[in-house]
C-alpha cells in the first residue's frame, strides 16, 4: 500500500489544497491529511473545526484520512506507515522552503517528499488570502472547496 501524508496548517483548507489531495490520490493508495498543531503560528480557525470541515469535504472518499498531529511530520508519517510526504509548490517563494524540509525529512526519517506544482488557476490562492477576506466579511467561495462555502 502506497501511503502519503499531506501535512499543513490548512487554516483554512483551500481549493489549492483540495487540488493537491485529489491529484495525490492518482499517485497513492491512501492520503493522510495531517493538520499540524503549530504553537508558533497563531490560528484563525480552531483546529478541531478545521479537522471536521476537511473530514466533511472528503466524507465520500475512503482513501483519505484526516488527523491532527503535534509531533514531527516524519514521526507522524511513521505512525501511519507512510513513506511519502506530499506537498504543493506555488512558485519560487515555496521552493527553497520545500527543498529544505524535504532534505531534513529524508535525513530524519528516510521519507521521500513528492512535490506537485500548483495548477496556474490556483497559484494565487493561499490560506492567508482567505483569512484576510474572511476577516473583512468578504465572500471567500471562489477560493475554498464547495462544502466549505
Ligand atoms: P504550511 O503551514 O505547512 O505551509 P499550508 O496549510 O499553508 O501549510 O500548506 C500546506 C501545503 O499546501 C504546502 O505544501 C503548500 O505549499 C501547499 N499549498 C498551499 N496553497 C496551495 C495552492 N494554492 N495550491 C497548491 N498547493 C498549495
Amino acid at each position: 500500500m502506497r501511503r502519503a501524508v499531506f501535512p499543513g496548517s490548512f487554516d483554512p483548507f483551500t481549493l489549492g489544497h483540495y487540488d493537491i489531495v485529489k491529484r495525490g490520490l492518482e499517485l497513492f493508495d491512501e492520503v493522510v491529511i495531517g493538520i499540524g498543531r503549530n504553537s508558533t503560528k497563531k490560528e484563525t480557525f480552531p483546529i478541531r473545526e478545521r479537522e471536521e470541515a476537511i473530514r466533511k469535504i472528503f466524507k465520500d472518499e475512503p482513501r483519505i484520512k484526516v488527523q491532527i498531529y503535534d509531533c514531527l511530520t516524519v514521526d507522524f508519517a511513521k505512525q501511519h506507515d507512510a513513506h511519502f510526504i506530499l506537498r504543493g509548490v506555488r512558485g519560487v517563494q515555496d521552493f527553497e522552503y520545500e527543498r529544505n524540509m524535504a532534505e531534513a525529512n529524508k535525513q530524519l526519517g528516510d521519507i521521500e517528499t513528492i512535490l506537485l506544482y500548483t495548477r496556474p488557476e490556483y497559484a494565487h490562492i493561499s490560506s492567508t488570502l482567505v483569512r484576510d477576506l474572511y476577516s473583512y466579511n468578504k465572500d471567500v467561495s471562489a477560493f475554498v472547496p464547495n462544502k466549505l462555502k
